[in-house]
């Protein structure tokens, strides 16, 4: 097959779909790989890299697309990209096309294959092409949070491990799913003292059975949320309802119990944020104030990481590139049945029901 590996040309996206480890093992298999030129830079990833890998390095997106049966990306095409796209193209990439209509459209306009790596979905219900992002975001979250902790950026103060004589600092953190699970596991590994909260009673087992001790386990309920937030300098959103907006567990009220300086970070923020005050926000900008509080809440997380999260990203999809270049997708799709529920749109039909309700258009 032919593959083509586009620069993302989304602001600020560094990460590239497939690393020069990819690409050789793919031209190992007889495949054919094209690579814009540049495409790799934001992730360390040089054209001379992936030339020894054994790919053609093309000038223009144009060619890339043009020459292509399938284009592996991260992020969803951008208007710019629509134009490019080959009738029965296979696309496969992060799309998130319940959030665009247009984006939705234009897919079906383009009659493209087009399988989203947010929908593959193992037999167990996870999603095994976004685990890797919920662990950069987690771990990151507390690297940023004690970053903001400190007094020139409008923080507490307070060193997260303490010292010798002086207590270490406290990280709530809601959610015990993959970005609670991975904060914790930092904010512990600085010294802190953890509290993780959830409401699964499994997350929180698990937990307690793996976590040292100073990783403390409580249920997830308005009273607890309410004792806790007094005393604790640095506070992780990381809750998720599959499918829904998160819950406003921080409420707009509850920033006046928190200490000046005290630190937000709301990773669920995608979702609508679990803080009742959370904004989306940038890399550029990405904290904002409120009542004394520090929120950060930047949607993209794993952009300001783009080399461990490209590398991160395409340990996990590039064995469904091999098999797609192996196979073709109808035959990779039949025989597999996790990326099977990543088939979204089919030349110009939508086969993800999820997609069609979003829209309240007629099945
Ligand atoms: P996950 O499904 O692994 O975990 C979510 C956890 O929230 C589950 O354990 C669930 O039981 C728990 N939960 C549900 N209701 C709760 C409540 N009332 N109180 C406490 N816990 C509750 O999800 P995840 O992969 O950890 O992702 C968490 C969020 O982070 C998602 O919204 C995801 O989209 C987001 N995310 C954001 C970025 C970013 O860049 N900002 C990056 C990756 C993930």
């Amino acid at each position: 097959m032919i593959i083509g590996i586009p620069k993302e040309i989304k602001n600020n996206e560094s990460r590239v779909g497939m690393t020069p480890a990819g690409v050789f093992e793919l031209v190992k298999k007889d495949h054919k790989v094209y690579v814009q030129s540049g495409a790799g830079e934001g992730s360390g990833f040089f054209n001379t890299d992936y030339q020894k890998a054994g790919a053609v390095v093309l000038d223009s997106i144009a060619e890339v697309y043009g020459l292509s049966e399938m284009i592996v990306k991260v992020k969803e095409p951008i208007e710019e990209e629509y134009e490019l796209i080959k009738e029965g193209q296979l696309l496969f990439t992060y799309f998130h096309f319940a959030s665009s209509e247009s984006l939705t459209k234009a897919m079906i306009k383009a009659k493209a294959i087009c399988i989203a790596y947010e929908t593959v979905e193992d037999a167990d219900g996870s999603l095994p092409l976004l685990t890797p992002m919920s662990e950069v975001a987690g771990r990151l979250a507390i690297q940023q949070g004690a970053k903001y902790l400190e007094k020139p950026v409008k923080g507490r103060g307070v060193l997260l491990g303490g010292v010798p004589g002086v207590a270490p600092g406290k990280v709530l953190i809601l959610g015990a799913g993959v970005v609670g699970i991975q904060a914790a596991k930092m904010a512990a590994g600085l010294g802190a003292h953890v509290t993780i909260m959830d409401v699964n009673m499994k997350r929180l087992r698990y937990v307690n059975d793996v976590m040292p001790p100073h990783v403390v386990t409580e249920f997830s309920n308005e009273f607890n949320i309410r004792k806790h937030i007094k005393t604790h300098d640095l506070i992780i959103g990381g809750v998720l309802l599959k499918g829904a907006k998160a819950p406003n567990l921080i409420t707009r009220d509850m920033l006046k119990e928190m200490r000046p300086g005290t630190v937000i970070v709301d990773v669920a923020v995608d979702q609508g944020g679990c803080v009742e005050t959370t904004r989306p926000t940038t890399h550029e900008d990405p904290i904002y104030i409120i009542d004394d509080v520090v929120h950060y809440s930047v949607a993209n997380m794993p952009g300001a990481v783009p080399y461990t999260s490209t590398v991160a990203l395409t340990n996990v999809t590039f064995p469904y590139c091999l098999k797609l270049a192996n196979m073709g997708w109808e035959a990779a799709c039949e025989q597999d049945a996790s990326l099977q529920k990543g088939l979204n749109i089919i030349s110009g039909k939508v086969v993800y029901e999820e997609i069609i309700e979003a829209f309240g258009w007629e099945k």
